[in-house]
C-alpha cells in the first residue's frame, strides 16, 4: 500500500526548491528545505561590495506582465504585486571592426527599419524576420509543463494552436543557420549574438519568442534585482509555513526498500519525509547523493553526451561614473584579443544596470563583464590558492585594461573590482562544472521541451522527483518556479487530491 504522503524534503533553495516548497505547502504538505549556501536563490543572486550590488543573474524575467500567461506563476507565488519593472528598449548593440553598430531594438517596427537602414540588400530576409516576429507574439509558453491527463494535453493543444505554424516553421532552425542568408557581415555577426552563450546550434525560435516577449512587455528585468527577487520567494515560502534550513549541505539520499525515506546531512544528521525532491544539480543528485544506483541508458545518454551550458567568468566594477547613456549591454571588438584564463577573447560584453537604482549610489554605475571560462582550467588553478587569486586578479586586470581603452579614465574610477569564477558559481550552487544554467539550450532540446521534456523521476526509485533546471532545459528562473510548481501539481493529481494555488 502506498504510504500517505504529507511530508517532503526538498533540497536546495533555488527558484525551482522555493517555487516547489510553495506550492507544497498550498497544498498541505509539510515541507523543509535544505540548502547549502547562507541565502536562498541559487544561481539566482546578487552581492554587494563597498555600497555596489552586483547580479549574477536575470537580465530580462519572462512573465512580468499580466497578459502573458505564464505571468500567473509570478501572481500565486506572490512575486509579481509592487515589483517595478524596467523594459529594455534596446537590448544589446553589436559593434563591428569597421564601426558599424547594430541595435538590437526590442520594438519590432523599429528593429526592422533599423535593419533596413543597415543593410537595404537584405530586405527580404528582413521583412521575413520582422514577420516571424510578429507571428510569435501569439506564442506563448504554457503554464503547466507537462500535461498530467488528456484533458490537460488537449487544452494545452488548443492554447497552443496559434503557435503551430510559427513553431512547426522554425523548431528546427538555429539562430546562426538564420543569420548565414544576411549579405552584410553585421546583421549576419550581430544577430546570433543577441544570446551570449548561445551554442552553434541554438534555436532561432528562441530568438524570436523573445524579442516578441519584449516587445509586449512580457519580459523584462525586475527592479531590485535577482538576490531580492528569490528573497521575496523564500520569505512568501516561510510565510506559508514552510521551513529553509541553512548551511545544510545533503551528502546522501536515504533510500529503503527502493524507496526515498529522507536526506542525511554533512553534519550527520538524518532527515525522513515521506517524499524527497531534489532541486539540486542534476549530476550530483544522481551520480553522488544516490551513488547512481537508479541509472538508465537515456539517463547516462544524458549526462555523457548532452552539452552543459558554459562556464563563465564574471567580472563586475563599481565605477565612479554614471553610464546610464550607454546601450545596456554592448558586444564589441577588442583591437587586440586578450586571454582570460586560458581563452582567448576577441571581443567583450559589457553590460550596466543603471535602470536599476538600487543597484549602485547616484551617479555611479556597476559594469559587468561576463566571459567564457574552462572549467578544467579553474579547478586545477583552485588547488593552489596563491595561482588561483593570481589569475583572477590577472583576468581583472586584463578586462580592466580593455574597457579603459573603449572609455578612457575608467580605470581611475574604478571603486570595485570583483571576479567570480567556475569555482565560485560551483562552490556556492554546486552546479556540474560550474554551468550557469543546466543544459545547453539547441534545436534537439527545444524539441525535447515541447514533448514530454526530460523524466522527473528515476528508473527503480520510489517516493524521488527532480526538479529545476536540469530537467526542464532551458536555464531560466521562469521554468525553474514552473518546474516546482509541475511537479506538486503531479504528486497531488497522483494522490487524487485536487491543485491548489493560494
Ligand atoms: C550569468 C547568468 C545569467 C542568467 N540570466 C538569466 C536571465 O536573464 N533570465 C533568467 O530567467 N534566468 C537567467 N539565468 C538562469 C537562472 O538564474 C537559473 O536557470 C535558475 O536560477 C536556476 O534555478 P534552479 O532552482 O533550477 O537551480 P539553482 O539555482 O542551481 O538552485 C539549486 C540550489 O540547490 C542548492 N544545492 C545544490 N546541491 C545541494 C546539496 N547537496 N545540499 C543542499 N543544497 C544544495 C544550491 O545551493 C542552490 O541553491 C542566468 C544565470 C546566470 C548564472
Amino acid at each position: 500500500m502506498e504510504l500517505r504522503t504529507e511530508s517532503v524534503i526538498i533540497i536546495g533553495a533555488g527558484i525551482a526548491g522555493l517555487s516547489c516548497g510553495c506550492y507544497a505547502q498550498m497544498n498541505g504538505y509539510r515541507s523543509r528545505i535544505f540548502e547549502l549556501h547562507t541565502i536562498p536563490g541559487g544561481l539566482c543572486t546578487s552581492w554587494r561590495r563597498k555600497g555596489y550590488v552586483f547580479d549574477g543573474s536575470i537580465r530580462y524575467l519572462t512573465g512580468t506582465h499580466p497578459h502573458s500567461r505564464v505571468h500567473q506563476v509570478w501572481e500565486e507565488l506572490g512575486l509579481m504585486p509592487g515589483r517595478p519593472i524596467h523594459y529594455y528598449d534596446e537590448f544589446i548593440r553589436f559593434e563591428r571592426t569597421d564601426g558599424r553598430a547594430f541595435c538590437l531594438y526590442t520594438d519590432i517596427d523599429r528593429l526592422e527599419e533599423h535593419m533596413l537602414t543597415l543593410s537595404p540588400q537584405d530586405e527580404g530576409l528582413i521583412r521575413e524576420f520582422a514577420a516571424a516576429l510578429r507571428q510569435f507574439r501569439d506564442v506563448e509558453m504554457p503554464v503547466d509543463l507537462t500535461p498530467a491527463d488528456a484533458r490537460e494535453w488537449r487544452q494545452m493543444g488548443q492554447e497552443m494552436l496559434p503557435a503551430l505554424w510559427p513553431v512547426l516553421r522554425w523548431r528546427g532552425v538555429t539562430v546562426r543557420e538564420f543569420a548565414a542568408r544576411f549579405r552584410d557581415p553585421l546583421l549576419r555577426e550581430g544577430l546570433p549574438e543577441f544570446f551570449q552563450f548561445s551554442p552553434p546550434d541554438f534555436p532561432m525560435m528562441l530568438v524570436l519568442m523573445t524579442i516578441a516577449m519584449m516587445h509586449d512587455h512580457e519580459a523584462g528585468y525586475p527592479i531590485g534585482g535577482s538576490l531580492a527577487f528569490a528573497q521575496d520567494l523564500a520569505r512568501r515560502y516561510t510565510a506559508l509555513g514552510g521551513e529553509i534550513q541553512y548551511r545544510a549541505r545533503v551528502t546522501e539520499i536515504l533510500v529503503e526498500d527502493d524507496r526515498a525515506v529522507g536526506v542525511r546531512l554533512a553534519d550527520g544528521s538524518e532527515h525522513r519525509a515521506d517524499l524527497v525532491i531534489s532541486a539540486a544539480d542534476g549530476h550530483s543528485t544522481i551520480f553522488d547523493l544516490l551513488g547512481g544506483r537508479y541509472v538508465n541508458d537515456t539517463i547516462h545518454a544524458y549526462y555523457d553526451h548532452l552539452p552543459v551550458a558554459k562556464s563563465l567568468i564574471q567580472v563586475s566594477l563599481g565605477v565612479n561614473a554614471d553610464f546610464s547613456a550607454e546601450p545596456p549591454s554592448l558586444s564589441f571588438p577588442l583591437p587586440r584579443p586578450i586571454v582570460l584564463g586560458n581563452i582567448w577573447h576577441h571581443r567583450l560584453v559589457v553590460k550596466h544596470y543603471c535602470f536599476d537604482p538600487t543597484m549602485a549610489p547616484p551617479g555611479k554605475s556597476v559594469l559587468s563583464v561576463w566571459c567564457e571560462a574552462d572549467y578544467d582550467y579553474w579547478r586545477a588553478m583552485r588547488a593552489h590558492p596563491e595561482h588561483y587569486r593570481a589569475a583572477k586578479e590577472l583576468v581583472a586586470a586584463q578586462v580592466i585594461t580593455a574597457l579603459d581603452e573603449r572609455y578612457p579614465g575608467l580605470r581611475d574610477r574604478i571603486e570595485v573590482v570583483d571576479v567570480a569564477t567556475p569555482i565560485t558559481y560551483e562552490r556556492y550552487t554546486a552546479n556540474w562544472r560550474g554551468a550557469f544554467a543546466g543544459w545547453a539550450l539547441t534545436t534537439r532540446k527545444m524539441s525535447m521541451m515541447m514533448g514530454r521534456g526530460m523524466s522527473k523521476t528515476l528508473p527503480g526509485l520510489r517516493g524521488f522527483y527532480m526538479i529545476g533546471q536540469w530537467v526542464e532545459p532551458g536555464g531560466n528562473v521562469e521554468l525553474s518556479a514552473a518546474s516546482g510548481r509541475d511537479i506538486i501539481k503531479d504528486i497531488c493529481g497522483a494522490a487524487g487530491k485536487p491543485f491548489h494555488t493560494g
